[in-house]
């Protein structure tokens, strides 16, 4: 509009006689103004390539009119300024062909204009070609450095490049924090596909594409929240990343930004970053839901939510809360099935999927870097229950508690035990930490070390599933442990296979001379428990004596069993099956 304004102006006052240079320098101005705002309403997606093009021929054709009706002669170079801004808006905002077409029909009418008003001298001429050569290539320069900058120059919104940087430091900070013992927040990314585009640009041509793409960037940009960043990957496909606590917002988000761009219509694929994830890795993930959302029918969000990643971030708040349980299970003298002693087993009831199994949180919590929170959570909570127990036995218990290789490699693990043991009042004596031995093999020096600070501390070391693979005579003498537990499924076979009882024997009388004591897992049946007292094992656990229950329940239990009359075993209807693996 105002370029229109100004482009009549300048015809009507550079066709008055006399009138002073300065107002053609005005008009000049103004109208310069003008394109530059054509340029960004141009950016923004709210001017369509062919108003852009009506613009651009009106202006070259206005600047011409104008310096013909002007009466100074210098008119005719001063509105040069005019071919060279078309020029300039041309090659920045318009396709390449747009671009030549308009450059060609500047150059013809400034060449008609000079011949016309008798200053076509091939000085002059050359003047002028070279000032739109330069125009062309300084910006061409412009917007490819724009892009090297990170800026998409159809769109004005960053680059992948731009955005993967971007990504990359917000994933750093997020895991910086992490690190810290801060809760981290979490990175989201959301890749936005224009549905069916191909037919935008079969229907409207190339030009008209692009007008659909910097109209829908200009509306993306639009419905973000401040705290979002938005780019342009490439083609018709966008990227947003949001850092946020959760991921509630996300859904919300995906469909404010689908009615953004109606009547367009976006398939969207979201991924939260799992720890220590790379972004390549992200943007993949939410590559493949956004897969998901067109194979859906498109126009619709999928969130590339792995089980494991559901089950983190459950694992995650329930760390928070902490809604994490322990469930004891007595290790019994296989000769009287006295209690000496508990094993805490961790228990995770998510309110999503109710009793996630040990086997299954675990090695979760391992990989996202939860283990060290859980093992102190599980810790304090076994102590604090066991506590509970003593006191109502009345007499002193060995509490055994797992840990895996991920704790013991930590410098500060033991420092965290003392901790534990100082809040809670437990004596470290009384404190046996399960290793398992893959988790000694992986890691042996850190933890041979940590193994080695923990005996000084006073607490006691058990080496877990004994007999599962990794099994090997050497780490009794590698491993300073007090304890063997052997393992439910070599328990299993002593009573099928002679060969198994024979290397029983053996193994308690050879920990016997270690010092070693030996506890047998997994004892299921009354003839494994006989066999397991026979052949001299030192403690026994499993669902023939007692299943993993919570502390309430298991003072009940062993009340009930205390009480005269009633049967050692439990019955089935009072063993916590929900509890027991
Ligand atoms: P584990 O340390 O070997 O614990 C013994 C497992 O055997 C427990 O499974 C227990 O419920 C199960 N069990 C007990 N008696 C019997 C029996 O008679 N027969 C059979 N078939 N199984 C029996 P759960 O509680 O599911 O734990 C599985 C594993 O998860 C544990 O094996 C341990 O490696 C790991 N785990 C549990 N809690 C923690 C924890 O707080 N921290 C770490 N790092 N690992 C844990
Ligand atoms: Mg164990
Ligand atoms: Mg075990």
């Amino acid at each position: 509009m105002l370029l229109c304004v100004s482009a009549v102006l300048a015809l009507v006052v550079g066709g008055l006689p006399g009138h002073p240079e300065a107002l053609v320098a005005v008009l000049n101005a103004s109208g310069l103004l003008g394109l530059g705002l054509a340029l960004v309403v141009r950016c923004r997606g709210q001017l369509g390539a062919v108003g852009l093009h009506v613009l651009l021929v009106g202006v070259s054709l206005g600047a011409s009119a104008a310096a013909l009706a002007a009466s100074a002669s210098h008119a005719s170079t001063a509105f040069m300024v005019w071919y060279c801004a078309v020029v300039a808006v041309a090659v920045a905002a318009s396709s390449w062909s747009g671009a030549v077409a308009h450059v060609a029909l500047a150059v013809v009418s400034a060449a008609l204009l000079h011949l016309e008003r008798g200053t076509g001298s091939p000085t002059a001429v050359l003047v002028v070609g070279c000032a739109l050569v330069l125009t062309v290539v300084v910006t061409g320069r412009a917007v490819h450095s724009a892009g090297d900058a990170g800026v998409d120059g159809l769109t004005r919104l960053p680059t992948r490049r731009a955005f993967e940087q971007r990504l990359s430091s917000a994933l750093e900070k997020a895991q910086a924090q992490a690190n810290a013992g801060e809760q981290a927040p979490l990175v989201s990314v959301l890749l936005l596909d224009l549905d069916h585009f191909e037919v935008v640009n079969r229907t409207h041509g190339r030009d008209g594409g692009d007008d659909a793409l910097r109209t829908a960037a200009g509306q993306l940009r639009a419905a973000l929240p401040s705290d979002a960043a938005c780019a342009r990957l490439e083609g018709d496909r966008f990227a947003v990343l949001l850092v946020r606590r959760d991921d509630a917002a996300v859904p919300t988000l995906a469909r404010d930004l689908q009615r953004a761009i109606a009547p367009l219509q976006a398939s969207v694929g979201a991924a939260h970053a799992e720890a220590e994830q790379d972004y390549t890795t992200l943007l993949r993930r939410a590559e493949v839901a956004l897969h998901a959302a067109k194979e859906a029918g498109r126009d619709c969000l999928r969130t590339a939510d792995s089980y494991d990643e559901q089950l983190v971030r459950g694992l995650r708040r329930a760390l928070l809360n902490p809604s994490i349980q322990v469930a004891l299970q007595p290790l019994v003298d296989p000769a009287t099935e006295r209690v000496l002693g508990v094993e805490a087993l961790a228990r995770w009831h998510d309110p999503a999927r109710g009793w996630v199994p040990p086997a299954v949180f675990i090695p979760v919590a391992e990989k996202n870097g939860l283990i060290p929170d859980l093992g102190q959570v599980v810790l304090e909570r076994a102590c604090r229950d066991a506590l509970q127990l003593v006191h109502h036995l009345g007499r002193p218990l060995t509490l055994t508690v797992n840990a895996s290789g991920a704790e013991l490699v930590r410098p500060q693990y033991v420092d965290d035990v003392a901790a534990v043991l100082h809040r809670t009042q437990w004596p470290a004596r009384d404190l046996v930490v399960e290793v398992t031995e893959s988790s000694l093999d992986a890691a042996s020096q850190d933890t041979l070390a940590t193994v080695e600070q923990l005996k000084q501390l006073g607490v006691r070391v058990a080496i877990d599933d004994f007999g599962t693979g990794y099994s090997a005579f050497s780490q009794l003498d590698n491993i300073p442990a007090e304890f063997l537990k052997l393992d439910t499924s070599f328990t299993a076979t002593t009573t099928t296979s002679t060969r198994r009882q024979a290397m029983l024997a053996a193994l308690v009388t050879l920990c016997g001379e270690l010092g070693i004591q030996v506890i047998a897992e997994g004892v299921e049946t009354a003839e494994q428990a006989e066999l397991v007292a026979r052949f001299g094992c030192d403690l026994a656990q499993g669902y023939h004596y007692a299943r993993p229950m919570l502390v309430a329940d298991l003072i009940a239990e062993l009340a009930r069993r205390s009480a005269p009359g009633h049967p050692v075993h439990p019955a089935p209807a009072l063993q916590d099956h929900a509890l027991g693996s």
